[in-house]
């Protein structure tokens, strides 16, 4: 196998892997559980898994969606959060080969899609997520490629400062809070992976697939928008693509 494909297979059965975790932490980190013990266990007869029942995706199958003990149904998200995980480090390290921007990406769209998964459960993203993040994040701009460690710095500064003075602003104009802490300490991590320009980007997209996609429901059930969800899509859209939205931007409406 040339270099670039065998980086992606590893990857991808380390992501996998990973998505196991993943998807033990968005079940207990919301709820302070420890993520260590108990072992894995089925949420409903707490029966222990056998290893070759926790197998990320296959076992799900091979146990075609229940709980060999007990019969319950296993939910979705474990085969699927499993999948999207391998999916994300495969790919990242297929387009980037063996790399720290590959490394950097992987674990940055991994945290991303943590929170969004526990937002959408719990309407919490936890410390573990965003400040464990943060740390990440200024670590990683130490690899080689991507940003400096100033420009890391900054942007995790602005994130953080410019959804502070947002919610400051709406707990002024609605009398209660508008944007949680979490949605803040979010933004520093972001921020500290994709520098100020990438998160401007974030927080408009966020704030525009939000009230597109979720201010309708909003408006409707009077649920809260889980902000954390569109803030990681627009996080996800800007590394993705940022540069070449950022450049249209400049190069067609700044220089009409
Ligand atoms: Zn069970």
């Amino acid at each position: 196998m040339s270099e670039p494909i065998y980086a992606a297979v590893m990857a991808g059965m380390l992501g996998l892997l990973l998505g196991s975790f993943l998807n033990v932490c968005s079940f207990r980190w919301p709820n302070d559980e420890s993520v260590v013990s108990p072992r894995s266990h089925c949420p409903s007869c707490d029966q222990m898994l056998p290893w070759y029942d926790n197998i990320p995706v296959l076992s799900y199958f091979i146990l075609r969606g229940r709980c060999r003990s007990c019969r319950t149904t296993i939910s979705m998200q474990y085969p699927l959060a499993e999948l999207t995980t391998g999916v994300i480090w495969a790919g990242l390290f297929w387009y980037h080969g063996l790399s720290g921007e590959a490394l950097r990406g992987a674990l940055f769209l991994t945290i991303l899609f943590g929170i969004a998964l526990t937002d959408a459960r719990y309407y919490i993203i936890p410390d573990e997520f965003s400040l464990g993040g943060l740390v990440l994040g200024l670590a990683a701009a130490f690899l080689p490629g991507g940003l400096t460690a100033l420009e890391a710095v900054l942007g995790a500064a602005l994130g953080f400062g410019l959804l502070m003075a947002v919610a400051q602003a709406g707990k002024w104009a609605f009398k209660k809070d508008a944007m949680g802490g979490g949605d803040i300490k979010m933004m520093a991590m972001i921020g500290a992976f994709l520098g100020i320009p990438g998160a401007l980007l974030t927080i408009f997209l966020g704030a525009l697939l939000g009230s597109v996609v979720f201010g309708p429901i909003s408006w409707k059930t009077g649920k809260l928008v889980p902000f954390g969800i569109f803030l990681s899509a627009g996080a996800a859209i800007t590394y993705g693509w940022g540069g070449d939205i950022i450049g249209w931007y400049v190069s067609t409406i700044l220089e009409m």
